[in-house]
């Protein structure tokens, strides 16, 4: 099947926002082995989309639109494909109850505007709309040719994709699609040192998404039902953790975090956190996904020497001696944590984040990271060097990536790689490095 992608919208045009649903949708059709010849982005204008449509639609056998299916005046995408496609609309009743039903939800009323949102095709269907206002709309023409019609909020264009227009395409294209996601620390280079051959072939598909500090491995599979499907996508991720071990730390979660709270509740374990350079970015992240409070009770942020020493009972000589930034007060914050929350286990960030404050032998990005478990009496203590990196915002939150995978090894009793190990009783020297 052939596919052409249109998102209407000036603001668009203008750089106003990215262009992310193409970049969605056109992963999305690539899954499902539908070809995309183009990808166009048109502004609220009747004419150029008017023409637009009709050259695409003598082309392509699937169109797909993102946007203008508003309740404004500049909202058009549905009545000028309606034209193209030669099937007019009607109003729906069911559909206005549901735009109502949600209004009343957010203790609102529609306005005359909105009714035009319940206007449906009347040869084709609706899309239905559980996440906002505007439904969706399916075109089909006499030749076959169709066009699927989704709002351009992404939210809402994403979640009514997944429900209702992918399972529409797959009974088409007569196959099921499944992918699963496995979420790797570390960078695309590293990762495809390792894994290069499981990167090849056609089905499964894998392909390498980075972000901050790691990376998201994507494996699709097509096959005849989806048990199939997902056993093609199963495998797939088993030969990618066999060859990165441990830094592969999970698979689709929205994140680390998820992974160390669901490490945490599963052994009972409490975290408490200590942070310095990260401002508390441990601990809101920690808090994110639902549920957090089992396991995460005390979150410091101790940014002023005074504060780690008031609140932390890091000693001063310490400071004087080693200075913040150093593995020996990483270290006592972390005992600190521990002492005063009475968690498990304790995790400590402190370092510089830039631009300025460099000292001789620790230049911007040097950040020290301290790990306490209370069980084994076992302190650990990293020194990132994240010097590479200079923005602030990118060396804060590489800091506390790192800080929640000390977090998760020490949950889950994995190796700490290149950390110092030493025991809690150990003098804070040996920890000077
Ligand atoms: P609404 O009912 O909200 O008006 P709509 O279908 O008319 O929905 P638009 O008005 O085109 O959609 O877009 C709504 C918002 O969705 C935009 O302000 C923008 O933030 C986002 N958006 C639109 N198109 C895209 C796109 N292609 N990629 C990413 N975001 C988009
Ligand atoms: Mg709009």
């Amino acid at each position: 099947m052939t596919a052409e992608l249109i998102c209407v919208g000036t603001e668009l045009l203008l750089g106003d926002i990215v262009n992310s649903n193409a970049q969605f949708l056109s992963r999305e059709l690539a899954e499902l082995g539908i070809s995309v010849l183009h990808q166009h982005v048109v502004g609220d204008n009747a004419a150029r989309l008017r023409e637009l449509a009709a050259q695409a639609r003598a082309r392509s056998e699937l169109l797909v639109f993102s946007g203008g299916l508003g309740p404004t005046a500049d909202d058009l995408t549905k009545e000028t494909v309606a034209a193209a496609f030669g099937d007019p609309l009607r109003f729906d009743e069911a559909q206005w109850r549901r735009i109502c039903d949600f209004f009343a939800r957010m203790g609102r009323t529609p306005t005359a505007n909105n009714r035009k949102q319940a206007m449906v095709p009347t040869r084709g269907h609706a899309i239905q709309n559980d996440h906002g206002t505007a439904p969706g709309a399916w075109f089909e023409d006499e030749t076959g040719h169709c066009a699927v019609l989704l709002p351009g909020v992404p939210r809402e264009m994403k979640a009514m994709w997944a429900e209702q227009v992918r399972p529409l395409l797959e009974k088409r294209q007569s196959c099921t699609i499944r992918s699963r996601t496995l979420h790797v620390l570390g960078g695309e280079s590293s990762i495809a040192g390792k894994a290069a051959p499981l990167f090849e072939g056609e089905n499964p598909t894998a392909a390498i998404y980075c972000k901050t500090g790691e990376s998201e491995i994507r494996v699709t599979a097509r096959a005849a039902d989806a048990a199939a499907a997902q056993a093609m996508c199963d495998e797939r991720i088993e030969r990618f953790r066999a060859v990165l071990g441990d830094a592969a730390y999970d698979t689709d979660v929205p994140g680390l975090a998820w992974t160390v709270v669901r490490a945490l509740k599963e052994r009972g374990l409490h975290a408490a956190t200590a942070e310095s350079c990260t401002g508390g970015l441990v601990a809101q992240r920690l808090t994110e996904p639902p549920g957090a409070s089992e396991v995460f009770g005390y979150g410091f942020v101790t940014y002023a020497e005074a504060a780690k020493q008031a609140l932390l009972g890091v000693p001063a000589e310490l400071i004087e001696r080693y200075t913040v930034y150093s593995g020996p007060v990483a270290a006592a914050m972390a005992r600190g944590a521990l002492a005063a929350s009475g968690a498990e286990l304790a995790v400590a960030v402190t370092g510089l984040a830039g631009p300025g404050g460099a000292l001789p032998g620790k230049p911007v990005g040097t950040v020290y990271l301290a790990g306490a478990d209370a069980r084994s009496r076992t302190l650990y203590l990293y020194r990132l060097a994240l010097g590479g990196y200079r923005e602030r915002e990118v060396i804060r939150a590489r800091a506390a990536l790192w800080a929640l995978d000390a977090l998760r090894r020490m949950a889950l009793g994995l190796a700490q790689p290149d950390a110092v190990r030493a025991g809690f009783a150990a003098p804070p020297d040996a920890l000077d490095i």
